[in-house]
Parts: C-alpha cells; structure tokens; sequence
C-alpha cells in the first residue's frame, strides 16, 4: 500500500505501472498495480480513519485541511514538477488549473461546508405539531476514481469536499498519472490529516473495480464509457455514484461577437492542456457573415503558439498524455479531411519534438457527417463550421450525445442568455469559456451522456452525505391518543378527521 510520496519501486511485487513523461518519454516514477487484498486492506483503514474524522466538527476539519492549503502553497514548485513530469503540460498550467484550484477549493469548502451541511429545521403544512430537522451525515468511505488530464485537481481536488463533509477517501488514480494524486495524499498527510483519511491506491481499471466493490459512495470523472461500466458495477452494491463524464463542447460565434475576444477565446479553450480537457472547445459553429473574418483571427494567433516539453520556460503548449490519444486525433483529422474539411494550420504530429506531440490544428468546412464534429476528440484540434444563423447554431449545438459545457459569442447579452437557455447543457458560458470550473459557487455536470449530479455548490459537497430526517413530536404523550387509533375511541376519531379532510375539509387542508 503507497500511501506517501512519490512512486515507490516494490521489491518482488507482481506487477507494477511505469509511469512515462509524454514530453521526453522519460521514466519518472513506477508503482504497484494493486488487487482486492490491498484495495480491501486501504478501505478498512479509511473506514477505522473514518471514525474519528467524522466526529470533528467542521471547523476543525477545516483547520486541519486549511493546514494541507499551507503546505502546497509552501511546496508548490515540487508538487508543479510531478505533475508537469508525468503530463507534459506546461508549468502554468499545472500551477493555475490544478494547484491555485485546490488551494482556492480548500479556502471555498472552509467557508461554506458548515452553511451546506447545517441542520435544516422545516415546516410542515399539514403535521404542525411536529419538529422536523434535516441533517446531513458523511456516507463513510468515498472512492474517488479520477482521469490522467488534471491528476491534482481531479483527484486530491474531488476529495475535498467529500473530506470536510466528515468522509475518508480512497482514490485511485489514473494508471497514466498516479503521482500526483500520491504526493497530494502525502503532503496532507504530513500536514495533519490523520492517517487513513486520504488514502490512494494504484492500478489500472480492475483496481478501481475493487475500490467499487468496497467504499460507500463512487465519484467518477473520465470517459463516458468506463462511466457506464462504474455505474453498472456500483449498482451490484445499491450504492451511489456521481459522474463527471466526457464532452464534445459547442462554441456559438454570432454575427454581431467582439471577434478578436471569440478568436482569443477559441484559442485559449480549444488548445489550453492541448485539448486534453473535458470542458474543450470541441467544435465552433460560426455565422456566416463573420466566417472567414473568425477563420483568419484564429489561425493567426495558433501560429504564434510555441509547442513543447512543459517543464521548459515560455511553452504555451504541451504534450498529449499517449499515442493512442494521438492516434484518436489523427483519426478525426484525417476522416474530416477525406470528407471535404481544410487543414488551415497544423494537421499532424510535431516532427521537431520526441515526445507525444501533435500540432495545434485549425479546420474548416466541417460538417456532421465527420467524426471531428460528433465524435469527443480530446485533442488539440478546433474545427470550425459556417451556420445560416443562430436558430441553425443551437440546433446543430444540441445534436450530440453530450452535453457538459458550451459558449455563446455575441454582443446582445439578452439574446445570448435567452439561447444558452436553450442549449442542452449542464453549463453555458457567455462570451467565455471554460472559466465556470473555476466558479466553485457554480454547479459543475453534465446531462445526456455528460454525467449524473454536479461538483461545487451546495450540492457538491451535499451529495456525499446521508441526508437524515429527525421527526419530533412536540405534544408528548397525550397526542399519541389522539393519533394512534389503537383504541374504539380513537378510531372513530380518526374515522370522522379522514370524513372531514376527503369532505368540506379538502381544500383547506390541502390547498
Ligand atoms: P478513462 O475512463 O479511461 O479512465 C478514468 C479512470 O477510470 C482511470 O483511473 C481508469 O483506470 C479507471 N477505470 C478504467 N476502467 C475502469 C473500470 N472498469 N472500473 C473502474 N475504474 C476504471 O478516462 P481517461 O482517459 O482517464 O480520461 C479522459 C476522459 O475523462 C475524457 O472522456 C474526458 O472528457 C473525461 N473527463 C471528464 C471530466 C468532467 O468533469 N466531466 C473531467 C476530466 C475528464
């Protein structure tokens, strides 16, 4: 069981994961693949763990995770380096999306997790003698199952919520990227999380299965089909599962869009973490007066770019996690292209760079028939399409399986909200992109086959707790006569109250 620091070689283990840096194809960490004994080992820990992490009060877990804030803010340039080293993403990246997130989600969840989770005390309309309470209690063990694209935040990021809400948590990482989640664990650990709390258990798919059949709760994040797969193991158990699925985002570029904004746009959520991101500009729909105005702005700023290893300085672009990702990319492109699409800038592999790198690549001219359009790319690819107008943008938007995110480019902010609304989508962003994950106020899924439930907000935290009803009579004894027809006498007086509710009480009673 790795339950500190970086990969560790495992003497005469059976099998083990190299992890490789998709940049420079160099080894930088192994770690064990793990089976059923020590998954089931890591949740029997979390569960004694769990005990004395539930009892706390809120405040102080907050203090002990506020602690965990002050240590990766003091060791952000090691933990940047492990995820730069086993994603090849450029260091900003690894700073603003996955290090500022974590430590502006501890700050977000150490404010507001004790409001979210507060007793709720209700009125009943009918029963007034009662006191009704609401509370919510932590499930118990929580396994968070996370992707290869954002290792910090989507995992040791996930946890968070599920840990100030009184859970303890087993992660299991994706098989391409477990060091991050690994020196996340560590670092809280040597903060104070008490041991057994956040745990991280290594392997590729089978171990997440065993975590499935072991923890209380699932929350999921990666593609649609593993999503099916976790669900359908987690209902063998009757047990709850949150997923945050695959996307093929639409971005909608009206007439009247600031067109340097929408092309800046464009760029920035097509290619940030090259393409790799859930919440991507996976297809731009673009009205045709404006077109080749969009096409242009666009392909010049993408040749600006600079692409390479991330750990180097002045990097805008980085890596792709492996060659099956590429060769996906590879495949949407060339599809699009037999299919009548142009190549503006890009279209293949980088032949300067060793590791797995693919040109950022503008396409124009696509259509629904291609792959490009319907299919998730997760690359760094922006295909562009002409549309009549709005009313053929948001038709052509909503004609997907997915549906996570998209955006809306136009200067008329009240046609622009009134067309989100209609967008099939678990958020619209207008006049910008992907930012809203970094809203944690704002409720975070998808619909369709982007997912089930939502991350940040009330219900972010809320959904990995029971919540409880207290019912209390407020009378005391005497009104259990007159409730309970245990007696002649109370029968009959129940008989003649149901007479009056379904007679001239109906209305009154029940509006
Ligand atoms: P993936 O589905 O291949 O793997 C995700 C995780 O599931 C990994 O840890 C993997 O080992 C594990 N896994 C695989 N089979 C399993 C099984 N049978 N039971 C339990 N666990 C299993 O996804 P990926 O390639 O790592 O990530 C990319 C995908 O994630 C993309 O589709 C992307 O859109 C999606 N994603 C979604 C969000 C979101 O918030 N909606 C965020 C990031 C990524």
């Amino acid at each position: 069981m790795v339950q500190r620091g970086e990969a560790v070689q495992i003497k005469g283990a059976p099998k083990t994961i190299e992890v490789i840096n998709p940049a420079t194809l160099e080894k930088v960490g192994e770690v064990p693949v793990m089976g059923p004994e020590e998954v089931g080992r890591a949740v029997q820990r979390a569960r004694d763990a769990k005990r004395h992490w539930t009892a706390l009060s809120i405040d102080k877990r907050a203090q002990v995770l506020l602690r965990f804030r002050q240590a990766l803010v003091d060791a952000k340039d090691r933990i940047a380096a492990v995820i730069v080293s086993e994603t090849g993403k450029p260091k900003a990246e690894a700073y603003a999306a996955e290090i500022a997130y974590v430590c502006d989600a501890i700050g977000y969840w150490a404010k507001n997790a004790g409001r979210f989770l507060a007793d709720e005390r209700l009125s009943p309309h009918l029963l007034k003698t009662k006191r009704v309470i609401s509370t919510y209690a932590p499930k118990g063990v929580v396994g968070i199952i996370g992707p290869w694209n954002f290792p910090f935040t989507l995992t040791v990021g996930e946890a968070l919520a599920a840990l100030f809400a009184g859970n303890a948590v087993v992660i299991k990482p994706s098989e391409f990227t477990p060091l991050s989640a690994l020196a996340g664990a560590a670092l809280a650990a040597e903060a104070g999380l008490p041991e057994g709390v956040l745990q991280v258990v290594t392997g590729y798919g089978e171990t997440g299965e065993h975590l499935i059949d072991r923890v209380d709760m699932v929350h999921f994040t990666g593609s649609t089909a593993t999503g099916r797969k976790v669900m359908k193991r987690a209902a063998e158990r009757l047990i709850p599962v949150s997923l945050e699925l695959g996307g093929k985002d639409p971005m909608i570029v009206l007439e009247d869009a600031d067109l340097e904004r929408a092309a800046n746009g464009c760029v920035w959520g097509g290619l940030f973490n090259s393409g790799q991101v859930c919440i991507s500009v996976e297809r731009v729909y673009v009205a045709e007066p404006v077109y080749e105005a969009f096409l242009e702005k666009v392909r010049e700023k993408i040749s600006a770019l600079r692409q390479g290893a991330g750990a180097e300085e002045d990097v805008d672009i980085g890596a792709m996690i492996m060659p099956r990702q590429i060769e996906t990319v590879e495949g949407h492109v060339r599809d699009a292209v037999a299919k009548g699409a142009r190549v503006l800038t890009g279209g293949r592999r980088n032949p300067k760079l060793t590791g797995f790198f693919y040109e950022p690549t503008l396409l124009a001219d696509v259509d629904h028939s291609m792959k490009v359009m319907t299919e998730e790319t997760f690359g760094p690819v922006i295909p562009v399409m002409k549309v009549k107008d709005a009313e053929e943008a948001v038709a052509l938007a909503n004609d997907s399986r997915y549906g996570l995110d998209a955006s809306i480019w136009s200067k008329d902010l009240r046609r622009a909200g009134e067309l989100a609304r209609r967008i099939d989508s678990g958020s619209v962003c207008i006049n910008d992109c992907l930012v809203n994950f970094q809203i944690t106020e704002a409720p975070m899924g998808g619909v369709k086959e982007s997912g089930l439930g939502r991350r940040h907000g009330p219900e972010g935290i809320r959904k990995f707790c029971d919540q409880k009803t207290i019912v209390e009579d407020r009378l005391g004894l005497k009104s259990e006569l007159v409730w309970y027809p245990t007696t002649p006498f109370t029968r009959g007086l129940m008989r003649r109250m149901i007479n009056l509710l379904f007679g001239s009480g109906l209305r009154r009673f029940f509006g």
